[in-house]
């Protein structure tokens, strides 16, 4: 709803579309971008009315303030006249107005939970509910979620630990199998612990405020064929632990993970390199007391705070395979790479850009809904990429021809407006050389007249002839992903080709 810049915006082909996951959005008038509201936040203007003064709001009066010009907003507990916005919110006044007087928490959640309203609308807060109009998030009763995922499949999580001299050992008992290192994401910080598992479409969260202090470094192992996982603290000092500490919030507790709210934690900028001549490969490292794994097709959200105002952006993490003949293999998880494009009008990338090697960017837990899954028995994997829309293919790539032995071919059809904006092109070209179930087509939309490779944009010809199955029945699955415009109209044409749901995969926010 709040995070996302305007210009009689986004036009038709901004990656502002992308940004939105295809939701509808509306044309904002000259001034109104998300730069232009933060301005207004730092003027000094009283934006609720109320003179500086938080109040307590009942639902009654809530419910009065229904109007465009004195609307009022409750989201998890907190209450925004969010009147002042209304112009500058990307999905316009009647989106905004379907909260107006109520709750909107869930309405916000079903469209964007990361975005950071706090921070974009702190100059906006009227005041807490009185009487919390919903039961907040994460607060269901463990039993009742619980009885959910055990209808599904096997039953509850749980957790343990032990020690020795030197070392203790947490151990959660998923009782899934399809548990790994990705499922799991570990941060302590201070004194307090916490381990988020994802199971499914739940998050089982140990959050405890420790007893003893312990290193800053930790190792997590898991028992993928019993689903056990077990995370290794080294104490500080050799004293034995009568109990492991106190419980912080939600611990214990499995929660929907749409509820969970995003964890961030700060990431030192390691290195910036060109890749062309707007997109740069950023290399963050991960603090030691956290574990965190990106799992393949999914993005993380960065965080900076800019002007004041904490904005949020999602990127998808690369892997640096493709790279690997130019540079010392990685040995750890510690590293996160990002291919990212820098706009020159844009707000979050120049900021970015700017940042000094050894400065600091907050990273989200991981999200997004590709599955590991959709590999199995796997014959044809097309990719269907257009500019920074390559970034979730590069893990993807590397992870179909190094583990699915049922694959016959890879076949990228790589879509950019010019040869110099092609990502890794060398690096691709290799590939297609050393590994014969890879192939790579360019097509570009504003090629220059020397290029004598595939034009235009993504096109009912462009595609039948280029995702011609292995065998007549062969197992296929297509990943498309650029600018929103470019992912619809992929979308669209796949299904005119008799491509199934099962076989399409986009990524969106
Ligand atoms: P914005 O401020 O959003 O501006 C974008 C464009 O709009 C620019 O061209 C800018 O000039 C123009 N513009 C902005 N404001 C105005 C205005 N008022 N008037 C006219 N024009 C204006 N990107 C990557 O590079 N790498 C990734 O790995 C990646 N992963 C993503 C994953 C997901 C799930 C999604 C949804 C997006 C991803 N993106 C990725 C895109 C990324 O999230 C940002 O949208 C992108 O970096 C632009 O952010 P920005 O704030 O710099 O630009
Ligand atoms: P770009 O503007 O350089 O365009 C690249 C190509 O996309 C063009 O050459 C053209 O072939 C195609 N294209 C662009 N606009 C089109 C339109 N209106 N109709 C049909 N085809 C069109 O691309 P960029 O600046 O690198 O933007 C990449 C986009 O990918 C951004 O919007 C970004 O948000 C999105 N992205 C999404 C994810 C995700 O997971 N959802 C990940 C990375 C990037």
């Amino acid at each position: 709803m709040l995070n996302v810049p305007s210009q009689s915006f986004p036009a038709p082909s901004s990656q502002q579309r992308a940004a939105s996951g295809g939701r509808s959005k509306v044309p904002l008038k000259q001034g109104r971008s998300l730069m232009d509201w933060i301005r207004l936040t730092k003027s000094g203007k009283d934006l609720t009315g109320l003179k500086g003064r938080l109040i307590e709001v009942t639902e009654e009066e809530l419910k009065r303030h229904n109007t465009k010009d004195d609307c009022w907003i409750c989201i998890r507990g907190f209450v925004y006249n969010v009147s002042p916005y209304m112009e500058y919110h990307p999905g316009g006044e009647d989106e905004l107005m379907r909260a107006a007087g109520s709750d909107g928490t869930d309405l916000f959640d079903q469209v964007h939970r990361w975005v950071n309203y706090e921070s974009m609308l702190k100059e906006c807060l009227v005041g807490r509910m009185a009487i919390k109009p919903t039961i907040p998030k994460g607060m269901l009763p463990k039993t009742q979620v619980t009885d959910t995922l055990t209808k599904e499949g096997p039953g509850s999580p749980s957790y343990d630990w032990f020690q020795t001299d030197s070392l203790v050992t947490l151990v959660i008992y998923t009782k899934q199998k399809d548990i790994n290192l990705d499922s799991v994401i570990v941060d302590h910080q201070d004194d307090s612990f916490r381990a988020e598992t994802i199971i499914k479409d739940y998050s089982y969260i140990i959050h405890i405020g420790l007893s003893h202090e312990i290193q800053e470094d930790f190792s997590v192992r898991v028992i993928e064929n019993v689903g056990k996982i077990e995370i290794v603290l080294k104490k500080k000092e050799n004293t034995s632990w009568k109990r492991l500490g106190h419980p912080l919030e939600n611990h214990n507790s499995l929660i929907p993970k749409k509820d969970t709210g995003l964890n961030y934690r700060k990431c030192q900028l390691i290195s910036k390199e060109c890749v062309t001549h707007d997109t740069k490969l950023f290399c963050l490292m991960l603090p030691p007391s956290t574990h965190l794994q990106v799992p393949i097709g999914q993005h993380v959200y960065l965080k900076l705070t800019i002007t004041g105002t904490e904005i949020v952006k999602p990127y998808t993490p690369v892997s640096d395979f493709l790279l690997s003949e130019l540079k010392e293999p990685v040995l750890n998880n510690k590293y996160i790479y990002f291919l990212i494009k820098i706009y020159a009008a844009g707000l979050f990338t120049p900021e970015l850009d700017h940042l000094q090697i050894g400065d600091f960017v907050s990273v989200s837990n991981p999200e997004g809904n590709f599955k590991i899954s959709q590999f199995q028995e796997l014959e044809d994997l097309f990719l269907l990429a257009a500019g920074t829309g390559f970034t979730p293919m590069v893990k993807i790539l590397n992870y179909a021809l190094t583990n699915i032995p049922s694959l016959r071919k890879v076949k990228l059809m790589f879509f950019n407006k010019t040869e110099d904006d092609i990502i890794w092109r060398s690096q691709l070209e290799k590939l297609a050389f050393k590994d014969k179930r890879f192939q790579v087509e360019f097509v570009l939309s504003a090629p220059t007249s020397e290029w004598n490779g595939k034009q235009g944009h993504i096109s009912p010809g462009l595609l039948s002839e280029f995702l011609k199955r292995s065998l007549d029945r062969s197992k296929v699955l297509i990943c498309i992903c650029g600018p929103t415009p470019f992912t619809e109209q992929g979308i669209r044409l796949l299904q005119d080709l008799n491509f199934s749901k099962d076989e399409i995969h986009s990524f969106t926010a």
